[in-house]
Formats: structure tokens, C-alpha cells, sequence
């Protein structure tokens, strides 16, 4: 849970310093100096220090919900739930990213769970988690509140594509999944989206968080939660959900279940299946879980449902990646889930003739967590991810999210 260092500046912090030392007009650089690239009317330095910083309403109401520029859910009336926008980073012509934030305020007081999706553009099951949760709360009976932001990464999402459609420096796609806690004067559109939302919608309302995602278009993987179990309150919510397969890990910096556990949130990240697709009954238990963790956290009221001990967990700490080393048809010999062992055959290729090209096989014993779905492959891109238990841990790790 180390602070990491915000002290770094990037490109535009570096533009917007240099212009200010200029000197050249006195009240331009006291403006410049004072301007942050979104001009937004939240104090940002507060915000970016941790303290709470009360909503702030811009005056807009789109399609009958108001529009914020920074929340703390404990403004809201308690007992009822809340749906508004959120405005996030402005786009090139002028108008802005908004974001749906919809708030169950419990009529008592409590923790306060955020659940994220979204923040890559093709994970639907993740949404879908996130909405059946928020549709079960009653905030009459909650004590805490639990806030959802399902649509992080809204440009990604309009295309049900992964990454982010950037245009500051010619077309670019950005995975906003290596962008956080995100930099609110940051040189691309969605590290300023991240930085306004993490600063001013999901830290300050946080004492836990879980951000849903799915496979990427082309990777399917199974049900399965990332975290790291040595953090006891990350290892007590990972526990409570009825799927087979936990990644005990730290994976990289950069992804926002870590940018919640770098501020001191405890916070994971759940795996809900294939890209695109609604899973039904992988989604269900994920909302068992989830409804778990608000019981665990005293939010919701009633008997657990089904936990891990309801089921047989593979806990392992590491996910080797088989990748391809020619182009071809790929036909995979496992299935996800499966058990494989050390030296197991478990996917070949085709070339254009139908002459096996290549044999895969796995270096390591384990469970099957994700396997390309795409049939085609050309060389380097996984194959599948073996989820293993390597000791002791060592280094950053590559993870099929
Ligand atoms: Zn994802």
C-alpha cells in the first residue's frame, strides 16, 4: 500500500510550467498557473491531497439527471438511491465524457463500497455485474453506501472496443487500464479522464472498491478474481465469491484496483468470462459475491450466499502465457478450467495447407484461466494463460484482463 509519488510531472504539467515561468505577462502566468487542463471547478488540490471534497453541481441536467464535477456521496439525501453524470474529460470539440454514477445512500450511516466497469470497452458482463447489484439494494434497509460508475471508459464503450479512441497526437487507442490514479493535466484525454474521476468521484467515496472486468474481444477466461491475499481485507472479500480460480498477485501498476490500494482502499478485481458477451450465469456468481461483500461490510443485511468454501478455489500466483510463434489456425487440446500438467500438449496450429505447424505445450502445472478465442494467431500473441503457483513471486506480471 506504498504512496506513490505525485510529484512527477508530465508533458503538459511541463508546458503549463514553462509558460508560467515566461514572465512575459505577469497576469497570464498568474492565470496559467492556476488553470488546470480542465479548468474544472472542484478544488484539484484538495482533491489530489485525499481530502473529501463536497459535490459539486455544474447547473446541467442531461436527460433529467444532474450533473456533477466532483461528489462526496455523504451530500446526497440518505435512504434513496441517486442517479447522475459525472462530467469527465472534455473532448475536442468542447463538450465533455460524462460518465453514469448511480449512488444506493443507505438510510444509515456506513462504509461505502464503489463498484467500477467499463473501464475497457468491450467487457459487457462487467456492466451487467454491476447493474444486477445496484438493482438488489434497497437503500431504505443499507447502512453505507455503495456508489456504481459502470461506463468509466465511455468513448471505449461507444465503440465495444478495449482501448480508449485518442486523437491528441493523431488516431491512437490507449488502454486506460495502464492510466491510473490517472493525471488531471496529463497529456492524453483518458489520463485526464482517469485523474478527474479518481480524484473527485472514486477515492474520496471509497473505503472499499471492485472494479469488474471481463476477457478482451478475442480472449475468453474464466471466472476468477485478481488480488493480492496479503492484504487481509482484500483477502476476506476475495474469499467470499463462489468461483474457482483466485490470481494471488500485484499484478502492474497502473490498473485501478491497485490506484485504490496505492491511496490505502482495499480493492480487487473480478474476471466475469468472455469479451462482448453477457454471461448470465458466470454474472450471478459474481452479484452472489459481490452481495457477500456488502453483508461483510455490514452494508446489506441477511445470511451470506455461497462463498469460496461452497466451491473448490485454485488459488495460484502466477499466469504463464503460452504464446504463438507462427500464424495459423489454432485448435486448443484443453478447455478453460481444465487442470494441465508440467510438459502437457495442450493447443496446435495449422498453416494454410493443414500441415501442423507448431505444438504447444505448457511448462507448468495448473489450471487453464484463459485461452484465445480468435481462432486465428499470428506469432507472439497468447495462446492461453496457465494459472500456476510460482515461489517465491518475482516481478511485474502479464494477466489476461
Ligand atoms: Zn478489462
Amino acid at each position: 500500500m506504498s504512496h506513490k509519488p505525485t510529484e512527477s510531472l508530465d508533458r503538459r504539467d511541463f508546458m503549463i510550467a514553462s509558460i508560467a515561468t515566461v514572465g512575459a505577462s505577469a497576469a497570464l502566468a498568474a492565470h496559467v498557473g492556476k488553470a488546470s487542463a480542465q479548468d474544472a471547478a472542484a478544488p484539484s488540490a484538495d482533491a489530489a491531497a485525499g481530502a473529501p471534497s463536497a459535490t459539486v453541481y455544474t447547473g446541467d441536467v442531461i436527460e433529467g439527471k444532474k450533473v456533477v464535477s466532483a461528489l462526496d456521496v455523504n451530500d446526497l439525501e440518505p435512504g434513496k438511491k441517486h442517479l447522475l453524470y459525472f462530467q469527465g474529460v472534455r473532448m475536442p470539440t468542447g463538450q465533455y465524457w460524462y460518465v453514469s454514477v448511480t449512488v444506493a445512500r443507505g438510510a444509515k450511516p456506513g462504509k461505502r463500497v464503489v463498484l467500477t466497469s467499463g473501464v475497457h470497452g468491450d467487457e459487457m458482463s462487467s456492466v451487467h455485474t454491476v447493474h444486477s447489484v445496484m438493482n438488489q439494494l434497497d437503500p431504505a434497509e443499507m447502512s453505507g453506501t455503495v456508489m456504481a460508475v459502470t461506463d468509466v471508459s465511455r468513448p471505449a464503450i461507444e465503440g465495444m472496443q478495449r482501448r480508449w479512441p485518442n486523437f491528441g497526437r493523431g488516431n491512437d487507442l490507449i488502454d486506460m487500464n495502464r492510466e491510473w490514479p490517472g493525471n488531471e493535466n496529463g497529456a492524453t484525454a483518458p489520463s485526464r479522464h482517469a485523474g478527474l474521476l479518481f480524484n473527485r468521484l472514486l477515492r474520496p467515496n471509497a473505503d472499499a472498491a471492485i472494479d469488474f472486468h471481463t476477457g478482451t474481444t478475442g480472449f475468453d477466461v474464466t471466472a476468477f478474481n485478481i488480488g493480492g491475499t496479503d492484504v487481509p481485507e482484500i483477502k476476506a472479500m476475495l474469499e467470499l465469491y463462489p468461483v474457482g480460480q483466485i490470481f494471488d498477485s500485484h499484478v502492474y501498476p497502473g490498473v485501478l484496483h491497485n490506484a485504490f490500494v496505492d491511496a490505502g482502499i482495499p480493492a480487487f478485481c473480478p474476471e466475469i468470462g468472455a469479451a462482448r458477451v453477457l454471461d448470465l450465469e458466470m454474472i450471478s456468481l459474481f452479484v452472489e459475491g459481490t452481495m457477500n461483500v456488502l453483508k461483510h461490510h455490514g452494508i446489506v443485511a441477511g445470511p451470506m450466499g455461497r462463498t469460496g468454501k461452497d466451491v473448490t478455489v485454485f488459488v495460484g500466483n502466477s499466469a504463464f502465457p503460452i504464446l504463438a510463434t507462427h500464424g495459423g489456425l489454432v485448435e486448443h487440446l484443453v478447455k478453460l478450467n481444465d487442470k494441465v500438467e508440467a510438459g502437457q500438449k495442450v493447443a496446435v496450429q495449422r498453416n494454410s495447407f493443414g500441415e501442423v505447424v507448431a505444438e504447444y505445450t505448457s511448462a507448468v502445472a495448473g489450471e487453464v484461466t484463459g485461452q484465445r478465442s480468435d481462432a486465428m494467431s499470428e506469432p507472439g500473441n497468447p495462446l492461453a494463460f496457465i494459472l500456476f503457483n510460482k515461489a517465491p513471486p518475482e516481478g511485474v506480471e502479464a494477466y489476461p484482463e
